[in-house]
């Protein structure tokens, strides 16, 4: 089989020769994989009148309906409805493909059977996170896997990191898709690669520990995580040189959170850190990589992966795929998938500026780009938008105003309801930690500011804590993710939810 991450042709074509080439992928893709073989997509295409013929180019893309998390829930009927998706080939209609009798010709039937084997059978999972909803698990077979090494070895080569540094890969040890994709990273290319599995598998402290032992170039971690692991150093006097690179997933980084990581780089002995966003989902298998960019930098996208799917921005109201460089709703289909098959997937997320097939600013690379800020949705969608207090308010918005306020550290906001009665009035408190020499006088006021005219939100408490109290709040070490918004409302939206599961799982 081509391996395509050793083919770097993709990543010098042109716009149209990419979309020429991805429809011809795509026709054979469903010709040859998805529609003999995935139940949900045979049922879908029929009852639209649909065929893998009618489907050649990237515009026939929009005959194929959406689909989105709710098709992938259980339902009373179909309990087990996510196995709909998975793509189960008939050994007998595989056995008589010529290209597989010429195989078995020249190879020996047994060795042919154990490679289709390896090829078709689901043999590792991850899941997404939903709190209100059942996780949805995502089936891989050893196909996959191998494209989890190809995608995440291109983070490792579009980061320029070298043979010789060594990564430490902090995501959370779960069956979530960020830990698994760079878990892979350093096998791919061949690199050392440590994954302690985040904070609650080996606390602050430990992963201090094999940050100074092993002398890292490159730490891959959520970035709130991360924040309190290095501010953690800071107070422990540490020295932390050599570090170049901090790859961050799992939640959306905001230019402020860049700057702070880079002050605490710097602080720690090393300047000039650069820093890679990258955005992913579960329903993907994949996620994609900003290049290294100093803090301040604009951000220049994520380089898409042309040769192995096809991300449309779609205008979320009508459905109709946007214009280029035009915001909208991030939807995804695979070219080279099994296991777990989702085609024109609406991930909820939106993208501020759509897609740019111009030359990266950075790298020079033709890979479609996303860029533009995202805003990811929730799989619990009742709290990305919150009434409080009779007004309504954007969470991603205000996390972002938070995370680029100059002085405020770390954070929590917290909803409640006074003497949690649940017929009380809605409570806004905000936790904060102070940076560099901002007083906590003046950080108060700044956040009241911010939030009254941004927000028409003015919080009932700010209070102020130490470094180590704001670790405890955000349950660092304790929680698989730290908790920037908890929701302790006793009724309504339920008790200790967190908003900050907005962000889905992935890395
Ligand atoms: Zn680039």
């Amino acid at each position: 089989m081509p391996n395509p991450a050793k083919n770097p042709a993709w990543q010098h074509l042109d716009r149209d020769a990419t979309r020429a080439a991805q429809g011809r992928r795509l026709h054979r893709y469903l010709r040859d994989c998805v529609l003999p073989f995935s139940l949900h997509y045979k049922n879908l295409f029929a009852e639209h009148g649909l065929a893998a013929g009618d489907i050649r180019t990237v515009d026939d893309l929009k005959k194929i309906p959406f689909t989105s998390k709710e098709d992938l829930l259980p339902t009373e009927d179909n309990p087990r409805r996510t196995l709909d998706f998975v793509l189960k080939p008939e050994p007998a209609a595989l056995s008589r493909r010529p290209s597989v009798i010429l195989r078995a010709l020249l190879r020996g039937k047994a060795r042919v059977r154990d490679e289709l084997d390896r090829e078709w059978r689901p043999v590792f999972m991850t899941s997404t996170t939903g709190r209100s909803t059942e996780p949805v698990p995502f089936l891989y077979t050893q196909h996959d896997i191998a494209h989890l090494g190809l995608g995440s070895g291109r983070i490792v080569e579009i980061g320029g990191v070298q043979r010789e540094e060594r990564m430490i890969n902090m995501f959370p040890f779960a069956p979530h898709l960020a830990f698994w994709y760079m878990y892979y990273s350093g096998l791919d290319r061949n690199i050392f690669a440590l994954a302690t599995g985040g904070g609650k598998v080996m606390g602050t402290e430990g992963n201090l520990r094999a940050i100074t032992k092993l002398k890292p170039q490159v730490l891959v971690s959520m970035p709130t995580f991360l924040y309190h692991v290095l501010q953690q150093a800071v107070e422990q006097k540490l020295r932390i040189e050599g570090l170049r690179i901090l790859v961050l997933g799992g939640d959306k980084v905001p230019d402020g959170t860049r700057r702070k990581l880079g002050a605490l780089c710097e602080q720690l002995g090393s300047p000039g850190v650069r820093i890679m966003a990258t955005y992913g989902f579960t329903e993907a298998k994949f996620a994609w990589t900003e290049c290294p960019i100093v803090p301040g930098t604009e951000p220049p996208g994520y380089h898409l992966y042309a040769d192995q799917g096809i991300i449309e921005v779609i205008d979320p109201e009508t459905g109709e795929p946007q214009p280029d460089g035009v915001g909208g709703e991030i939807v995804w289909t695979p070219l080279d998938q099994r296991g777990t098959v989702v085609l024109r997937y609406r991930t909820g997320d939106r993208i501020e500026k759509g897609i740019t097939w111009d030359p990266c600013p950075c790298c020079g690379r033709r890979l479609p780009r996303l860029v533009g800020k995202i805003s990811r949705v929730s799989d619990v969608h009742s709290l990305r938008f919150q009434k409080i207090k009779g007004t309504i308010v954007d969470f991603n918005e205000l996390e972002r105003a938070l995370d680029d306020l100059p002085g405020l550290g770390a954070w929590q906001i917290e909803l409640r309801k006074a003497h949690d009665d649940p017929l009380a009035l809605d409570e806004i408190n905000v936790h904060v930690t102070t940076t560099g020499d901002a007083s906590a006088g003046h950080l108060d006021h700044a956040i009241r500011e911010l939030l009254h005219a941004h927000f028409e939100v003015t919080p009932n408490k700010i209070v102020t804590h130490t470094a180590e109290e704001m670790r405890a709040l955000q349950k660092v070490g304790v929680a698989l993710k730290e908790q920037k918004v908890v929701d302790n409302r006793p009724s309504g939206s339920g008790p200790g939810r967190e908003a900050g599961d907005v962000h889905r799982s992935t890395p």
